[in-house]
């Protein structure tokens, strides 16, 4: 089968030496949601930049639904759209009046425009405002109207960059919902970047993890979870967490994917039990300030990968 998104030792190099991106590749099934993950500078937008033809690859290729994204830039417009992080729509103009501009931008037949516009209304949850002028939505309502605005033309491949970034909390979980929805209910094929975990985690089929322009890690956010086990324990020591951590696996306490960040370390147990993994460290005569049992996240697997903490470099 056709991929949606194909990439392969996909690099950017700015001027400057500034190797944003290096030879990435990865696939996209038809219909999958895939994400980039990754905290800021990791090269996300460069690499979306790439696929939506707006940034020349220095070395490598791409294809969306089998068009060369250089060689066949205008097929890959053709077959894509891209919901930025900065508004594109009229704000003078009412919903329904920017998606019938856009539809006939893309020469959409005015009757499939109309049933068009009609069902992504439904869809976005956006039937009752559609007549009004956009200056009087709100931020969430907007951002739903520039999503509706990319898919008038029935794009194979939809490019979500940040697409909550800069939202509150409460119209973040709106939005949220309403992509989901859209996962559901839609074969397009979605690729999104992010750096919210939960966002991730919610959203995508797949995603990538991505570190300083490289693939550190690509698969379902269920799998990427379970290679750190079923439970993790996290421990905060008094004394050099480095020094500790290499004890404990001097003892066969903790693996090679346990890792040290700050004074905390994070052990994955896998086949041994929290209760007499914890009864062991403290046999050891390590000093703790804090033991925690709990399940692992996707931030324990950006943490052991990059050591750094995403939530915190975002
Ligand atoms: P992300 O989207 O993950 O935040 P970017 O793709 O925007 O990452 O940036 C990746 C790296 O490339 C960063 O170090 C950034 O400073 C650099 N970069 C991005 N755009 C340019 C540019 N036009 N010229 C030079 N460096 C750039």
């Amino acid at each position: 089968m056709e991929l949606a998104i194909e990439v392969n030792e996909l690099a950017k190099t700015y001027p400057g030496d500034v190797q944003a991106v290096k030879e990435i590749s990865f696939g996209v099934e038809a219909g999958e949601v895939f994400g980039l993950l990754g905290p800021n500078g990791a090269g996300k937008s460069t690499t979306v930049g790439m696929l939506t033809t707006t940034i020349l690859p220095s070395s490598g290729s791409a294809q969306l639904v089998g068009y060369d994204v250089v060689r066949q830039a205008r097929e890959t417009r053709s077959v894509s759209s891209v919901v930025f992080q900065e508004p594109v729509v009229d704000r003078s103009l009412s919903g329904r009046r920017n998606l019938d501009v856009h539809a006939r931008l893309w020469r959409v037949e005015p009757a499939e425009a109309k049933a068009r516009i009609d069902e992504l209304a439904n869809t976005l949850g956006l039937t009752a405002l559609l007549d009004r002028p956009l200056s009087t939505y709100s931020g969430g309502q907007q951002r739903r109207l520039e999503i509706a605005r990319a898919l008038v033309s029935r794009p194979r491949v939809l490019f979500l960059d940040e697409p909550t970034v800069g939202l509150d909390p409460r119209i973040r979980a709106e939005l949220l919902d309403v992509i989901a929805g859209l996962r559901d209910r839609t074969s397009t094929t979605i690729l999104l970047t992010t750096h919210y975990l939960d966002e991730a985690e919610r959203l995508c089929d797949r995603l990538a993890i991505i570190h300083e322009g490289t693939i550190v890690a690509l698969d379902s956010p269920a799998a990427l979870r379970a290679e750190l086990g079923e439970k993790i324990v996290e421990l905060r020591v008094c004394d050099n967490a480095q020094r500790t951590l290499e004890l404990l696996r001097e003892r066969g306490l903790a693996g090679e994917d346990a890792f040290a960040v700050g004074a905390t370390i994070t052990l994955p147990l896998h086949e041994r039990g929290a209760p007499e993994t914890i009864a062991a460290i403290e046999g050891a005569g390590v000093r703790t300030t804090a033991i925690a049992t709990r399940e692992p996240t996707l931030d324990d697997v950006y943490l052991r990968l990059t050591g750094g903490q995403l939530s915190a470099a975002a």
